[in-house]
């Protein structure tokens, strides 16, 4: 009976056109009733005539302002001209009286009707906001929701089908440049990619602020990976926002739903939990594996105990030698940090720097391998050693109010001369603020620090902001030199960049070299000074030591 009501109403409140026989059926009844009761009771003095008000009400309560306006007068009319106040006698009524008394009612079914249409109005705006996001009117996470659980329930559905969530890395220096509104309009764009692109889609939703999700129906013969790519090179296609076209780096997480019984929650964090992960390793699309989620889960809980690592000493740094590439004389070391971990050994830092770079954590942990790095420059330098050190730098670091007042009194602290310290700071984090990069480093070398950029050709620098950063060492990233011997494209971009930082002035070093092949080519293009397993992987303190005493 509940049921029948909560239909009766839903149908009611979300019908647009309600069908006119019940109206028709209301006002017959009415009348039908009303000429009943006058003759049955004896005329219209005997009848309780605001008894009309019921079905004026009720044709307003169900056909709004409408209804109410042609009940009110229809019931006017009928207790109107042509009943009598008497029937025995045949009195008539005064013209006056039934008019005001059918006005009366027209009046009723006028501000019940209209009262009930902005109600109606009112449920119709709250039950689409609840379903749809306001600003890129698009079905948000509630609908999304309510899909997955139609889609588990309905047999005809085959499995697998996909849920895909679509993120953007860069999409907070997007905002950061054009302001919130950009999101919007990138979204809006999105959706129409997504429905020319994707043949078998169960609906496209904007279930939060910068994402989109997809229901993916079975691709039949075709892979899977197929769809992925072809939504992808959409995706990456370039938007437009005031004529302006922006670059979004878009990444799908994707996970294939086999088993209708889990619940939306867990299949919307599977998706996130690929999303994530295909952003962090910088991949078009990712797919679901269960042993991600397990490391990522992991992830989160060496985070969460960082801060205690930091605090008790788990964290160790390791070295790798930095050589001259005609003499091989050690020149310098990069300090790499590890995680001695009490239960789960050593932890090398991709499992937790990326994960502190995203919080505050990553400031006590750069505080605390400066200052384990110059106290074993100081110590080294009681035993003749002396390389300059470098200690890696992220975005968080650079924008602390204070940073380079803190790296100041540390070589104060352990007297150290600056030329000793080098910072190497990431091309991709010099370049999400290079105003506050340039003021900052430029204060840092100034005192003689040396600055290094990190991962050079990774993070699209332009050529003004590199000509203005103090660096004075360039370290070209893994990725080239990994590949130049297979790549042409990768050997001259190497040497034009090699060409580059000479021409303004910087030493050129090459990270990641793993064999004599790569080296000689490395020679040949004029490099200054390589670092690599074909040198020496990073070592803890004491072989660093003997390392130095057979270099
Ligand atoms: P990075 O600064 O680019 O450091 C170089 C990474 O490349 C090191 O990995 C090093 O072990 C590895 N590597 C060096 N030579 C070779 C080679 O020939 N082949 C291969 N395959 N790899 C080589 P590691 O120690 O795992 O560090 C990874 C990244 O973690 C570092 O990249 C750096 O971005 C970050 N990191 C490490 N320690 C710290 C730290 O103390 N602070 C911060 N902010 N980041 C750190
Ligand atoms: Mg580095
Ligand atoms: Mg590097």
């Amino acid at each position: 009976m509940k049921n029948v009501f909560v239909n009766l109403a839903e149908r009611y409140i979300y019908n647009e056109k309600p069908a006119i026989l019940p109206l028709v059926v209301i006002i017959t009844g009415m009348i039908i009733g009303v000429c009943f009761l006058v003759y049955y009771t004896g005329g219209i003095k005997y009848v309780y005539s605001h008894s009309m008000y019921i079905p004026i009400i009720v044709s307003s309560l169900f056909f709004g302002i409408k209804g109410g306006v042609i009940a009110g007068l229809a019931g006017g009319l009928v207790l109107g001209p042509y009943m009598p106040i008497d029937v025995i006698t045949g009195e008539m009524q005064q013209t006056i009286n039934w008019i005001y008394r059918a006005g009366f009612f027209t009046l009723i079914g006028i501000i019940t009707g209209t009262s009930m249409d902005s109600l109606r109005n009112r449920i119709r705006e709250i039950n689409w906001l609840m379903h749809n996001n306001r600003y890129t009117e698009l079905p948000n996470e509630e609908s999304l929701n309510q899909a997955l659980e139609r889609l588990a329930r309905d047999d005809q559905v085959k499995c697998p089908y996909y849920l895909l969530s679509i993120g953007s890395s860069n999409i907070s220096s997007v905002k950061n440049t054009f302001g919130f509104s950009v999101v919007h309009v990138v979204i809006q764009q999105m959706n129409q990619r997504l429905n020319e692109c994707i043949l078998f889609n169960h609906g496209i939703f904007n279930h939060s602020d910068e994402k989109m999700a997809v229901i993916l129906g079975d691709p039949g013969e075709s892979e899977i990976d197929e769809h992925l790519n072809r939504i992808v090179h959409a995706l990456e296609l370039p938007y437009e926002y005031e004529n302006i076209p922006i670059h979004m780096d878009m990444h799908i997480g994707c996970v294939a739903i086999t088993d209708r019984s889990l619940s939306n929650y867990t299949v919307g964090r599977q998706a996130e939990t690929a999303l994530n992960h295909a952003i962090d390793n910088k991949l078009s699309y990712c797919i679901y594996r269960p042993e991600e989620d397990k490391t990522s889960r992991e992830n989160v809980g060496l985070l969460g105990s960082l801060r205690n690592a930091i605090d008790t000493d788990q964290l160790v740094l390791y070295y790798q030698p930095k050589v001259d590439i005609h003499s091989r004389k050690l020149l310098g070391v990069e300090a790499l940090v590890r995680w001695q971990h009490p239960t789960r050994g050593m932890i090398p830092p991709v499992r937790f720097i990326p994960q502190a770079e995203q919080t505050n954590l990553i400031n006590p942990l750069t505080m605390w391998v400066l200052e384990k790095a110059l106290s074993r420059i100081s110590m080294w330098d009681q035993q003749q050693f002396m390389p300059a050190v470098a200690v890696n730098i992220s975005t968080r670091n650079i924008n602390v109010p204070g940073f380079e007042d803190a790296v100041f009194r540390l070589l104060d602290e352990y007297h150290i001369v600056p030329e000793r310290l080098e910072l190497e700071v990431t091309e991709s984090a010099l370049m999400q603020d290079p105003v506050n990069a340039i003021r900052l480093l430029t204060e840092l070398a100034e005192s003689n620090i040396i600055i290094s950029i990190d991962d050079f050709g990774t993070g699209y620098s332009s050529l003004e902001y590199l000509c203005k950063l103090p660096a004075s060492i360039v370290k070209i990233d893994q990725y080239f030199i990994r590949n130049l011997v297979n790549d042409s494209a990768v050997r001259n971009i190497i040497k034009s960049a090699t060409d580059l930082a000479h021409s303004l002035n910087m030493t050129v070093v090459a990270e990641g070299v793993e064999d004599e092949a790569v080296l000689d080519f490395l020679v040949d293009i004029g490099c200054d000074i390589v670092q690599g397993y074909h040198i020496s992987r990073p070592i803890p303190e004491d072989e660093l030591l003997t390392f130095a005493r057979a270099n």
